[in-house]
């Protein structure tokens, strides 16, 4: 499994439809200060899921929507399109090109489509959270974060730990039965 292309239109500073197409391995972004490297790896997080606007460096989450610049008037919605390689069925969906996209409006929340069927989050959060891409997003690693998990705190880092090892899902909802 491995991202295969990443499609943004009106996310932060990628106004114009911009389509990156990725090969399996390791891909590195280079480019001068501010051309847009970390809303890249912002889109990544978000389209997968992610629900802080901090994690997104932002103060409000449609702070993802492109806000215009001098010559470019603001745009009133942000898409990004994940698309997947699952030839190996590492995702537990019957493809093998699997499509997450996630739509934003100034006005409301977000949409969420996989392979174009409209569906919900948690949807989303449950298909990727069995490939090790898991709900509480430690998969996209920011700068400055590699600290937050050297000074976890025992029951935070066994978090981590089962996140990867994905029991984290199963636990969660038990806590939501257990609720009921
Ligand atoms: P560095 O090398 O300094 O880390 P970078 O390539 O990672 O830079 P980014 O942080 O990805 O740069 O991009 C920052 C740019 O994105 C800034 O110019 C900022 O104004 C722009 N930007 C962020 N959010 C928006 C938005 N909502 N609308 C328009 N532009 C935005
Ligand atoms: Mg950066």
């Amino acid at each position: 499994m491995y991202v295969k292309s990443l499609s943004l239109k009106g996310f932060k500073s990628f106004a114009s439809a911009t389509h990156l197409s990725l090969e399996p391995g390791i891909t590195c972004i280079v480019g001068p200060n501010g051309s847009g490297k970390s809303n890249v790896v912002d889109a990544l997080a978000w389209v997968m899921g992610e629900q802080g606007a901090k994690s997104l460096r932002g103060g409000k989450m449609e702070d993802v929507i492109f806000a215009g610049t001098a010559g470019r008037a603001p745009l009133g919605r942000a898409e990004v399109t994940m698309t997947i390689d699952n030839t190996d069925g590492a995702l537990p969906i019957d493809y093998t090109e699997v499509t997450i996209s996630r739509t934003m409006f100034r006005n409301g929340g977000s949409e969420y489509a996989i392979n174009g069927t409209s569906c919900r989050l948690l949807d989303v959060q449950e298909l990727l959270s069995d490939s090790g891409i898991g709900r509480e997003m430690h998969v996209v690693v920011g700068q400055g974060q590699l600290d937050t998990v050297l000074r976890a705190t025992p029951e935070e880092r066994r978090g981590l730990i089962e996140e990867a090892a994905g029991v984290l899902k199963h636990r969660k909802r038990k806590e939501k039965a257990l609720r009921k």
